[in-house]
């Protein structure tokens, strides 16, 4: 178990607690998490996880930002975005940057394992 490791950024601690809580004794692993995109990306550039989950509406640099950046350190890189505003904008303007699939708040634990289980490499 363990052997995808993935990144959770949201401001919200109980959504970090949630998804770490959701992952638990699955094949995914939290291996890190960040409170806000500046974060996010010093945590992914660190820890180069398989999956990053990244909350969208954060402080100081938010998800479509942090995703710019991830997205330049590494082109292959495989983001969710998760977030409760998913305006069609905001999701058109993420998924041309590179996200995977645009994740609504709330969610349910099985949406949320469903969601990772459908990014992973072949
Ligand atoms: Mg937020």
């Amino acid at each position: 178990m363990g052997s995808y490791r993935v990144l959770a950024v949201d401001d919200s601690l109980l959504m970090r607690r949630k998804v770490q809580k959701t992952l638990r004794d699955t094949e995914f692993e939290v291996i890190a998490t960040a409170a806000n995109g500046q974060e996010a990306v010093e945590r992914f550039e660190e820890h180069r996880p398989d999956l990053v989950l990244l909350d969208v509406v954060m402080p100081r640099l938010d998800g479509p930002g942090a995703l710019k950046q991830i997205m330049e350190l590494d082109p292959q890189a495989r983001v969710i975005m998760i977030s409760s505003l998913g305006t069609e904008e905001t999701v058109s303007e993420c998924l041309e940057r590179g996200a995977l699939r645009f994740l609504q708040k709330p969610f349910t634990d099985d949406l949320l394992l469903n969601t990772l289980r459908s990014v992973l490499p072949a």
